[in-house]
């Protein structure tokens, strides 16, 4: 076993939350190691574009070129995952036997797929997507394949139907709820964003459960519970779980998630934080710890995390804000809904636009968006100044039009 002794900083996973944290640390000032120690074999990338188009070849996705680590010394590690944490000696041992000492730790391991339950899931020819090179293995298989059936309805879902049906594939979506994004999208404005899908051409199966997916050497068929479907391509997208297994290792508090304070610490041990899609965490608009994933969520927590080991702590309350592009619809969230709100679904000043505001004890909570970046970016200045809106002030207008009356940029009132 070596030992490299880094001290500093120890950052376990090189995602969107990891580069945030390293990045941040030197931007504010940080002069003791950083080092950032990754599973895959990639620097740090993005993955929204993954989902959003084919990518059969070489893609460029990289968060910032490889000059960007040797010019700050953040010490890259690419392709040795850490298999375990023992916060008592403060240390952490990677696949590769290597041994890393930190004076703070920050877990940003992410979050992997929900595996699918169903007789068949391992078939060549079924795919899920998380990874630069899980999109190029899809990417190739779509430049072939004639009947693709995406399984899960959720963003991921909808984002890689409208993919698959831009490159002549027919198209079906098997969703086993009764509505598409049912966790993320309010129902009021779910059957809009739905017929916009058909619309183009997606066929969309909600309540139906996938039984079996079936074939000689590679997958032929989805048998669900209403009926056989042809496919030749197979992409699920079912939830994603989050990688806090090194956490439950280390004897830390886990839930679904690292659990961890305000200032996103563990509860269980003040050296060690999380961040990003494998933290769960007390935010203040939402009535319990919440466990987000967006980019977002990651590089606003890497930062604060950064930000608070270089000497400035605050308490992480970041307006949570989402986008989901899907073929010519463009999703946006901000704030956070919970089942209990009131929606109002209004129109835009176009056929394209529409938009749904959560109200909360008649107080707007969040906005849902279709096709119009204008009253989503008009919602997360509201939002985030705390400005109060009721159903009434915006009866027959919008964020936008307030804002330019200069009616949500008073301090609240
Ligand atoms: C296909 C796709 C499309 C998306 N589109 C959008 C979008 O449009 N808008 C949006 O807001 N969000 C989107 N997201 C979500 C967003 O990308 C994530 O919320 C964000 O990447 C989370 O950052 P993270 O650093 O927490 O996790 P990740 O970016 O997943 O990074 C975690 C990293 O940690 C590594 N790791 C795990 N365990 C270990 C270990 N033991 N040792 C070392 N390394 C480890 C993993 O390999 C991974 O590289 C999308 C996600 C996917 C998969």
């Amino acid at each position: 076993m070596t030992s490299i002794s880094a001290a500093g900083v120890v950052v376990v996973g090189g995602g969107q939350a990891g580069f945030s944290v390293a990045s941040t640390l030197r931007a504010s000032g940080y002069d003791d190691p950083v080092t950032v120690l990754a599973a895959e074999p990639h620097a740090p990338y993005q993955r929204p574009p993954l989902s959003k188009k084919v990518h059969a070849g070489p893609v460029r996705v990289e968060l910032v070129p490889e000059s960007f680590y040797r010019d700050r010394d953040i010490g890259l590690r690419l392709g040795d995952g850490v298999i375990a944490v023992d916060p008592a000696a403060r240390t952490v041992l990677t696949r590769h036997g290597k041994r890393v000492s930190y004076e703070h730790l920050v877990l940003a391991t992410g979050a992997r797929n929900r595996p699918l339950p169903v007789p068949g899931a391992e078939l060549p020819g079924v795919h899920a997507l998380r990874s630069l090179d899980d999109a190029l293995t899809i990417g190739r298989a779509l430049t072939a394949a004639r009947d693709v059936v995406v399984i899960g309805g959720g963003f991921i879902g909808l984002e890689l139907a409208r993919v698959a049906l831009a490159g002549g594939a027919r198209v079906t979506v098997v969703e086993l709820a009764g509505r598409l994004l049912s966790r993320a999208v309010s129902a009021e404005l779910e059957p809009s964003l739905r017929q916009r899908h058909e619309h183009a051409g997606v066929r969309i199966l909600t309540g139906t459960a996938v039984r079996a997916l079936e074939g000689e050497g590679r997958v032929e068929r989805v048998v669900t519970e209403h009926g056989v479907l042809p496919a030749d391509l197979v992409v699920y997208g079912i939830g994603a779980v989050p990688r806090d297994e090194l956490a439950r290792q280390a004897g830390l508090a886990v839930r679904d998630g690292v659990l961890v304070d305000e200032q996103l610490r563990s509860v269980t041990d003040p050296r060690v934080s999380a961040v990003g899609d494998c933290a769960r965490h007390p935010h203040p608009r939402a009535a319990g710890p919440v466990r987000l994933e967006s980019v977002q969520n990651a590089v606003d927590q890497g930062a604060l995390v950064a930000r608070r080991i270089a000497g400035a702590a605050a308490p992480y309350e970041s307006l949570p804000w989402f986008w989901s592009d899907q073929g010519d619809v463009k999703l946006q969230i901000a704030g956070l809904r919970t089942s209990g709100d009131e929606v109002r679904v209004a129109p835009g000043d176009t056929a394209e636009r529409l938009a749904a505001y959560a109200f909360r004890d008649d107080l707007l909570v969040a906005v849902e968006t279709l096709n119009w970046p204008a009253e989503h970016l008009a919602a997360r200045r509201t939002l985030q100044r705390g400005t109060p809106v009721s159903a009434a002030d915006l009866s027959g207008t919008t964020l936008g039009a307030l804002a330019r009356a200069g009616r949500t940029a008073e301090v609240r009132r």
